[in-house]
C-alpha cells in the first residue's frame, strides 16, 4: 500500500492519500490540498470523509467538482456537507463553506477502495457518525479524531458524547499490536504503544 500524508489547514489536519486514489479527509485548505494532490500525481476516485468537522471536509464540495472525486461519509454526519452549523464551521476561513451531498454512505463492515481492502469501524463519540477505516491485511488504521498518538478525540462539541467514545475507544484498542494507527491530527504510532500508554 502506497501511502502519503500531507497535514492542510490551520488546525493541521492530515490529508491521507493511499494508493493514489483514495484521499482521507480532504482538509479545510483548498490550495494545499491541489498542491498535495499535484505532487503526488494522484487520480483522487474516492474521497473519504471520517467525521463531519469542517477543517476535515471543508475540500470535500471541490475534490467532488474538480476531480470528480466519489465523496464517502457515514449517513448520520452527512449533514456537515450541506450545513455549516452541522459542520461547526467557524465565522473566518479561508476556504469557504460550499454545500454539498454524499454518492454514497460507509456502513459497518468491509469495503474495497483504491485495491485495499477494509473495514468500516463505526466510532461514534466525537461525533454520532464518526468512523475508523482499518486494513488487517495492510495492519492500518485510520482513526480519525477517536484516537490520537496520545489521547482522544474532545466530547464537548455539538454531537459529542463520552460514553459512546469510551466505547468506540475499546474497540479499537482491541485491533492488534502492529496495527500502524494514522490519526485526523498529530503523529502516528503503533497500536501497541499506545494501548500501552492507555492501560498502565
Ligand atoms: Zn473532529
Amino acid at each position: 500500500m502506497l501511502l502519503s500524508v500531507k497535514a492542510l489547514g490551520p488546525l493541521e489536519t492530515n490529508c491521507y492519500i493511499v494508493n493514489g486514489a483514495l484521499l482521507i479527509d480532504p482538509g479545510d485548505d483548498v490550495p494545499g490540498l491541489d498542491a498535495f494532490i499535484r505532487e503526488q500525481g494522484a487520480h483522487v476516485e474516492y474521497a473519504l470523509i471520517t467525521h463531519g468537522h469542517y477543517d476535515h471536509m471543508l475540500g470535500a464540495a471541490h475534490l467532488q467538482k474538480a476531480y470528480g472525486a466519489r465523496l464517502l461519509i457515514s449517513r448520520a454526519d452527512e449533514q456537515a456537507l450541506f450545513s455549516p452549523e452541522a459542520a461547526l464551521v467557524p465565522a473566518e476561513t479561508e476556504t469557504p463553506f460550499t454545500p454539498c451531498h454524499a454518492d454514497a454512505y460507509l456502513e459497518e463492515g468491509p469495503l474495497a477502495l483504491a485495491d485495499v481492502k477494509f473495514t468500516v469501524i463505526p466510532t461514534p463519540g466525537h461525533t454520532p457518525g464518526g468512523i475508523c477505516l482499518y486494513s488487517e491485511a495492510e495492519k492500518t488504521l485510520f482513526s480519525g479524531d477517536t484516537l490520537f498518538r496520545y489521547g482522544f478525540g474532545r466530547t464537548d462539541m455539538p454531537g459529542g458524547d463520552m460514553h459512546l467514545l469510551v466505547e468506540s475507544l475499546r474497540t479499537l484498542l482491541r485491533l492488534p499490536d502492529d496495527t500502524r494507527v494514522w490519526p485526523g491530527h498529530g503523529e502516528g504510532g503503533l497500536m501497541g504503544d499506545i494501548r500501552r500508554s492507555y492501560y498502565r
